[in-house]
């Protein structure tokens, strides 16, 4: 078997505890010890997102999330504001659409991130607005959001804040109670270290204080269901057992870790590889990078698919192309999860060969050396 290497920003490598309790023979889902389980990843999932509320999960990738975050918390007259600068801004506002919610949308340049002041003005202009539709990472782009400066804003008035940190989670900070954050969701394939398949979502008071006013139709998504069963270690349907045995071993990692360290290490992998990229001579696309993944301009005469497909191929290599108008046009190298100094190395070193492969000329090994440099500055300061 070829070894792969899995550099994409979901789904991200599993550690091996993971994936041996993944091979355990199947348990009832209403057995003792399945309700000991599930009352143990509740409580340590509140460790990741930072807060004390207490944390629901759904058998669902995260866009069940998603969408249950607009089904649970809005009702039919509800207005809401959509931050949309990627492929994941979008789907807010696609769902929102689909549930007959109005939205007011931010459209912000993909590769930037939206200024508060704008979200600030539209809060002033439509003072009825439900809630702010926002993303902590825009996977699409590589782009951080500043979510603290945007719950300054929404905690001083009657309009949630609700947070996608599907990819984000684990990587990019996220003070869920300290900001004020009213809702978060989050998913297992990404910074949580698990196969596909479970999502993640916390909601404080505030957002707790809208689903008891919420009208539109739900069911499987039903934040309730899931929240009071959750609380006895329990859930409304069968859930994905065998993952939620990944998740606890992935979270029992990330609680030793402790999650500041956790996010420390993601800041410094990402600052190696931007390094290493503009040592190279490119770009970044993002002009306010995430701690999960580094999006790297390609010039017009790379062909972005072709590339990836050489990676792939010939060294194993598993990076993100560019989604929708994006494609072909840039790579995302994700940091995400279970990845640690070396993993970045690889990475970079095998970029560097495949781009002298396709004929570009950047100079070997200065891509390597600068994400070393970025590493050693770190240990000596
Ligand atoms: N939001 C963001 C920011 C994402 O990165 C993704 C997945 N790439 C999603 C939402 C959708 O998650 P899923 O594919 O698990 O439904």
């Amino acid at each position: 078997m070829k070894k792969k290497w899995l550099f994409t920003p979901g789904p991200t490598p599993i550690p091996p505890e993971a994936l041996l309790a993944m091979a355990q023979p199947i348990d009832y889902h209403r057995s003792e010890d399945t309700v000991a389980l599930i009352k143990d990843v509740l409580e340590k999932l509140k460790h990741v997102f930072q807060t004390e509320n207490d944390v629901l999960f759904l058998t669902s990738s995260g866009t069940g999330a998603m969408e249950g975050a607009v089904a649970n918390l809005l009702s039919r007259e509800d207005k809401v504001i959509v931050v949309r600068s990627g492929k994941f801004g979008e789907r807010w506002g696609e769902i929102c659409t689909a549930f007959g919610v109005e939205i007011i949308p931010i459209d912000v340049k993909w590769g930037n991130a939206v200024d508060p002041e704008a979200v600030e003005t539209l809060l002033d202009e439509h003072r009825d607005v439900k809630a702010v539709y926002a993303t902590l990472c825009e996977t699409s782009t590589g782009v951080l959001h500043d979510i603290e400066a945007l719950a300054r804003l929404t905690r001083v008035r009657p309009t949630l804040l609700v947070v996608d940190a599907v990819s984000g989670l684990g990587a990019d900070d996220l003070q869920m109670d300290n900001w004020g954050v009213d809702v978060v969701v989050s998913c297992a394939q990404k910074g949580l270290m698990t196969p596909p398949g479970l999502a993640v979502v916390a909601l404080n008071g505030r957002a707790w204080d809208a689903v008891s006013h919420s009208d539109l139709p739900k069911y499987y998504f039903d934040f309730r269901k899931a929240y009071e069963t959750g609380l006895e270690g329990s859930v409304p349907y069968t859930p994905a057992v065998t993952l939620l045995t990944a998740l606890q071993c992935a979270l029992t990692r990330i609680c030793e870790e402790g999650i500041r360290s956790t996010i420390a290490r993601h800041s410094r992998l990402a600052e190696a590889t931007r390094s290493a990229v503009k040592a190279l001579g490119f770009t970044l696309f993002a002009v306010s990078p995430a701690n999960t993944v580094t999006s790297i301009q390609l010039p017009e005469e790379i062909d972005g698919k072709a590339f990836l497909k050489l990676m792939l191929d010939k060294y194993g290599i598993t990076y993100a192309g560019g989604q929708s108008q994006l494609s072909g046009k840039i790579v995302r190298i994700a940091h995400l999860g279970w990845i640690d100094e070396s993993d970045v190395i690889v990475a970079i070193s095998a970029f560097e060969r495949g781009l002298i492969e396709i004929g570009c000329d950047i100079p070997l090994g200065a891509g390597v050396t600068a994400a070393q440099e970025v590493f050693r500055a770190v240990r000596v300061g």
